[in-house]
């Protein structure tokens, strides 16, 4: 029993040790003398996307419920433009779907549910690790990132699988979802973003069925001409969209416009009444109710500024607008004298069970003798 538990530990450790340990780079609020808008210039139209779906897969082994085809009916029919059918390790293929389908899948086999989002790429990597660390988990995201496409964190606060340290010192995440059915991270994403960690908001239903109430609990509009990946993900890619909780598919609100003068005065117009918070580097500083169009001036000093809207039905999370020019982002490295000082440690540790548990031939070597004085 024990050296089976053992084996297990090994299984599990093994390839920890093996990995090299990151150098994180620190905090790098965003600075500059100008502020970054990714609406800016953009009056419509924003397109009605899901980017997080399973259907069955793997034999039925993952929680999908129904098939793919069956999936992207289900969203056309409720108005969406597009689909990501994010299965677990694979990229679903659709012979003649009814809405365009986003090539995608989500990457995490783990014990912590630290899960991925990859957008736009032909190949799913299958490689995880079942107990995962900080330098572990960027590793991947280092491996999800050179196989091209959009690398995004679901749900972190899930069972902490991303937490606010960790999202504070990763890089080489561009998306972060901060509205899933499981898990509202609003709060890890407010950490990224103060940390200089820049990650567009992403809100999916996270469905595994088709049932009515799985389906348009959250989404994106995605501010795009034409509903194919190119035009989606290069939206995406460049924060023009915007997030949504709302009911079963239903918006009673949704933005017109957001737009920074040169004095730095931020406008928002929308096309009804509703509350409008203005966030700056994660504290609500400013709300008016009730309104269709909301004017803020950001406190000098601050490094991003976010708006939310609020209906009784309705959230909108808009994307920040950041301050440049000063600022660029921060890539996290591999420290290499603290990897070798790990390899070697771990080869110790190794040397010194395996010492341990040789078979004792010495002590008979000894015993022998003293039998046959006996
Ligand atoms: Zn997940």
């Amino acid at each position: 029993m024990a050296s089976l538990l053992g084996v297990i530990g090994l299984v599990l450790v093994a390839p920890l040790a093996a990995l090299p340990s990151y150098d994180f780079p620190d905090k790098r609020p965003f600075d500059g003398d100008s502020w970054a808008n990714p609406y800016a210039g953009w009056q419509g139209p924003f397109l009605k996307v899901n980017l997080h779906a399973h259907s069955r897969a793997w034999g039925g082994l993952t929680a999908g419920q129904t098939s793919a085809d069956e999936l992207a009916r289900a969203y056309a029919e409720r108005g969406f433009a597009a689909l990501a059918v994010s299965n677990y390790h694979q990229v679903t293929r659709l012979e003649a779907a009814p809405l365009p389908i986003i090539r995608a899948y989500e990457h995490g086999l783990n014990v912590h549910k630290s899960h991925r989002l990859v957008l736009g790429t032909d190949d799913a990597v299958g490689i995880d690790f079942p107990v995962s660390t900080r330098s572990s988990r960027q590793w991947v995201l280092d491996v999800l990132g050179h196989s091209g496409g959009l690398v995004g964190l679901n749900h972190p606060s899930l069972r902490q699988g991303h937490s606010c340290q960790d999202v504070e010192a990763l890089t080489g995440f561009q998306l972060l979802e901060v509205h899933n059915p499981y898990a509202t991270s609003l709060f890890e994403w407010d950490c990224a973003l103060s940390a200089g960690r820049l990650a567009w908001a992403v809100g999916n239903d996270d469905a595994h069925s088709t049932r009515e109430e799985s389906i348009g609990i959250a989404w994106n509009m995605v501010g795009a001409e034409v509903a194919t990946e190119h035009a989606l993900l290069g939206a995406i890619g460049s924060g023009r969209s915007y997030v949504v909780r709302g009911e079963r598919g239903r918006m009673d609100v949704q933005v017109v416009s957001l737009e920074v003068d040169e004095a730095g005065a931020m406008t928002l117009l929308l096309d009804g009444a509703a509350r409008v918070e203005w966030i700056v580097d994660g504290v609500v500083h400013h709300a008016e109710d009730g309104v269709w169009e909301s004017r803020f001036e950001p406190p000098a000093g601050a490094h991003y500024v976010r708006a939310m809207v609020r209906t009784p039905i309705t959230e909108l999370v808009l994307n920040p607008i950041v301050r440049s020019g000063r600022w660029s982002r921060p890539v996290a490295t591999i420290d290499w004298a603290l990897t070798f000082a790990s390899w070697a440690g771990w080869l110790a540790a190794a040397a010194a069970v395996a010492w341990l548990g040789r078979p004792a031939r010495r002590l008979q070597l000894v015993a022998e003798p003293l039998k046959r004085a006996a």
